[in-house]
Parts: structure tokens; sequence; C-alpha cells
């Protein structure tokens, strides 16, 4: 986490006229005692929080870079579900949490910006000449999105991404937090992973997640987290977020697990966490960032986990749970 001590509710601007009024003058002489500890304890906390924004306060990032899965990108049919056709025009507006609250016991998030990052597009599918367009992702140079995969059912993964973003958005609200998204179904594309990485970036998020599902053999099930690799090439520069990315990863490895009864994966990482070097998404952040790739929808057992709405809305506490963890902690 990004430490932010709470500061205590300290009101800037004593010196009103009304101060220097001579029938205040006992008030006057208290002030002067009073006052100036309290500007002082003020301008100390100011220069925290700067401090402790400036972390993540990067310039943007090159215009160039990439995401994508690695056993996930399998190409869904371009008869596939149709995108949802009731697009939010709040895609990448942040929420109506005040700016620079502090925490409360009600609202432990206030204050804080967290990314939200659907993977994948609905409509990526007819888009195939943008989507397949390589963008650098500082060691690489790879597609600027993918289509994602499906269920063979042909619940696709950019609708499930979608679906739990929302779900978590909503309770990260309700936490105070302001939530940014890269996409919210309201886009005919993409975004690129560079971008995707970029809106956080410049978001000046303390935290980001990007929601995928794998498309593994059938025969694999359960879930795992992604964390960056270390990579400083171009553009990419994954120095200052691996150690903050790693704590959120373990969060959310064990929210997940205990949120969902979902098992880690029995086919890739260990224990259910993975580190990358090859997405464009987390080479590119300069915010702690990881992926959750929440189950293989090619499995039975997880694609009908994952075509539950109530089991989606676990998911989604989930990933609030861990953000809030990794925020408050
Ligand atoms: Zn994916």
């Amino acid at each position: 986490m990004i430490g932010r001590t709470t500061p205590s509710p300290v009101e800037p601007d004593p010196f009103g006229p009304e101060h220097r009024t001579p029938r205040w003058r006992p008030a006057v002489k208290l002030a002067s005692v009073v006052l100036p500890v309290c500007l002082i304890g003020w301008l100390g906390w100011q220069a925290v929080a700067n401090s402790s924004r400036d972390v993540t306060a990067h310039p943007a990032v090159s215009p160039h870079y990439a995401e994508g899965d690695r056993v996930d990108a399998d190409a869904l049919p371009s008869d596939s579900p149709a995108p949802d056709g009731s697009p939010s025009a709040s895609a990448a507006a942040p929420s109506s949490a005040p700016a620079g609250a502090a925490g409360t016991a009600d609202r432990p998030l206030a204050g804080k910006t967290v990314l939200l990052d659907p993977g994948h597009n609905t409509a990526n599918g007819k888009h195939t000449a943008e989507i397949n367009r390589k963008v650098d992702i500082g060691n690489s140079h790879k597609e600027c999105d993918t289509t994602g995969t499906s269920t063979n059912a042909g619940y696709s993964e950019a609708e499930y991404t979608l679906d739990v973003v929302h779900r978590a958005r909503q309770i990260l609200q309700d936490r105070g937090a302001t939530v940014v998204l890269t996409q919210d179904g309201d886009r005919p594309w993409g975004p690129c992973i560079d971008e995707r990485a970029r809106i956080g970036n410049e978001a000046k998020a303390d935290a980001a997640v990007s929601i995928h599902a794998d498309g593994a053999p059938a025969s694999g099930s359960g879930f795992h987290v992604i964390m960056p690799a270390k990579v400083v090439a171009g553009p990419a520069d994954t120095s200052a977020i691996v150690d903050p990315s790693h704590r959120l990863g373990v969060l959310l490895r064990d929210a997940f697990k205990a949120g969902t009864g979902e098992p880690t994966s029995s086919y890739i990482g260990q224990q259910g966490l993975d580190t990358r070097s090859d997405l464009g998404g987390l080479n590119l952040s300069k915010i702690p960032k990881v992926f959750i790739e929440c189950g293989n929808m090619r499995n039975t057992g997880d694609a009908k986990r994952m075509s539950d709405p109530e089991w989606r809305q676990r998911a989604a506490q989930a990933v609030a749970d861990a953000l809030t963890s990794y925020l408050t902690g």
C-alpha cells in the first residue's frame, strides 16, 4: 500500500477577520498559540500526502505498448455473443468520491483511487485489424488487444470481465473509493493494452486489478493471479511496482480462494501465483497492478461457476476485499 496518514480534521483557514476584532482579544491570545500548531500540523499532513502521491505521479508512459494472455487468447468466433446493448457513458470516468477525503470506518477507501480493467472488449472480434496492430510493451511488441476466450456455451470472457468489474466497482465506491475503468462497454474495441496501463498511470491510481478468465485446455481448472516481473526496457520500468504488486497479488489470491471456493490453478503458476514479463498491461504500469485469471472457461466446472451471477458477485467481493486490505493495510 502507498501509505498515507490520516489527517486530523484541522481546518486550514483560521485567519478570518473576526479573529482580529478587539472583543475577541482572549481568543486572539489563545489562537496565537493554538493556530500555529494547527498550521504546522496541516502543512505536515500536506507534505505527507503529496509525498505519498508522488510515488504514483510519474509522467505518462510512451504511447507505445500492449498486453495479452498467455493461454486465453483463443480467437472468439466473430458471431460470438453481441456486446451488451446498454453501454454506460462513464467509462474511464472517476466516481464521485470526494477528492482528498480521508478514510473513515464507513468509507475506509475515501481518498483512494482504484483502477479496474475489464479484460478485452465484447466487440473486439469485429475489429480485428485494429486490435491486431502491434504495440510496444518495452521488451517486445504485442497485439493491441485480443478477443479473449469464452465458455463452450458462448459466454464470452469480455462479458464476464465487465460484469465482475461492475460488481466490484459498486462495492469499492460504497467504501469511498474513486473507481476508474479502462473501458465500460462503450468503446467499439480495445482499448489497446498500452492505453489500459496509461489510463491507470494518468489517474494516479493507488492500485489496479485487471480481470480476466482463461482459455486453457479443458482438463485444467482453477484461478491464478499474475504479478509483474521486473522489466526495464524502453517505455517499461516496473522496478517500483514489483514489490507492492506482489503484496496485492498475495492478498488477492487469498481473498479469491476464500471468497469463491475456487481452487488455485492446476495447470499454471505456483499456489495460484504467477509472475510474467510479457504483459504490456503490467510492463507499462507505474502503479501497483496485478491480473487475475478467475478460472478456465474451457473447463466445465469453472465455466459453470463463472456463468453464475451469484458466483460472480463473490468473485467481485473478493477483488474488492483484497483491494481494501491492500489500501488500508
Ligand atoms: Zn484475458
